[in-house]
């Protein structure tokens, strides 16, 4: 990570001794009083959540004098912002057009992100379109490395996070994500545990195998990046080739009890995004489990 200015440096030693989880929404709350993302984090922080995720899925449909109005009333509210890229997105695409608007579409992503105040990207990195796993690995990463070049060399001041993904035919397993964060190392990662479930069939849904993947991203990561996690979460269906939907977690089999317990156990610090249907619900069932839990 490098720091710009003093302000990031007291920021990122500030979330150093930062301990807990945060919890918030994948874009504005369904019961959000007043129209946009204004209206959104003042339900936010109403309904006694911490965080946002700016739904830039379908675009960036943000201008900057908006983004800074967005972070001015972000840190008045003292609400955790990030940023979900466009969805077209692929760094593994055979063609070179497609390539460079995947790049303009994460460059766009984190300028804007940066002024509105958000801490990171997340991107779904590509699909592997029959190519064999290692090779992609290989063409994203080579697409991923100028862009952080690009962002020290613009002073954009927020990091990378390509994300788990939920099917077999899209890059991102856990082994991927984790050894992109490794090698590139000014990046990290965002952990879709819903995901990881679905793209196993239903697998990683008990305390022994989280209590591994904890002890997996220790391995790779170092400690310090259990103190920074940005995850995803939601129910999910899913078949033998992965996510299907999401779900809201009442009318899933995700064992999010587990989960949360397993981060309290083992002090991991970061940002829970809810991903359900239902939004501030379940993002509101998630805190309080996990405030709940000893
Ligand atoms: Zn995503």
């Amino acid at each position: 990570m490098i720091f710009y200015s003093l302000t990031s440096l007291i920021f990122y030693i500030i979330l150093l001794f930062m301990t807990g989880l945060l919890f918030g929404t994948a874009g504005i709350p369904r019961s959000a009083k007043k129209d946009g993302v204004l209206g959104g984090l003042a339900r936010i922080k109403e309904l006694g959540l911490d965080a946002m995720e700016l739904e830039f899925v379908r675009g960036v449909n943000m201008g900057p004098d908006q983004a800074r109005l967005v972070n001015i009333a972000r840190k008045e509210l003292g609400v955790r912002l990030s940023v979900h890229a466009p969805y077209f997105i692929n760094f593994n695409a055979r063609e070179k057009y497609k390539r460079t608007a995947s790049v303009n579409r994460i460059m766009d992503s984190a300028r804007i992100g940066a002024l509105a105040g958000a801490t990171g990207v997340v991107f779904h990195a590509g699909f592997y379109l029959g190519d064999p796993a290692k090779k992609v690995y290989q063409v994203i990463k080579k697409e991923i490395r100028p862009i952080i070049q690009q962002l020290k060399r613009k002073k954009i001041n927020i990091t990378l996070r390509p994300e788990l993904t939920g099917k077999a035919s899209q890059f991102g397993s856990l082994d991927e994500v984790l050894r992109l964060a490794k090698e590139l190392k000014d990046i990290s990662f965002c952990f879709d545990v819903s995901h990881l479930h679905a793209r196993h069939a239903g697998k990683y849904n008990t305390a022994v195998e989280y209590e591994r993947v904890i002890k997996k991203i220790r391995r790779s990561l170092g400690v310090r990046a259990l103190s920074q996690m940005h995850f995803h979460l939601s129910g999910i269906h899913y078949t033998a080739k992965g996510e299907r939907n999401h779900l809201n977690l009442k009318d899933s089999d995700f064992n999010y009890r587990d989960w949360l317990k397993v981060l309290k156990r083992n002090q991991v610090s970061g940002v829970v995004i809810c991903e359900s249907p239902n939004l501030e619900d379940d993002a509101l069932l998630l805190k309080k489990t996990y405030m709940s839990l000893k």
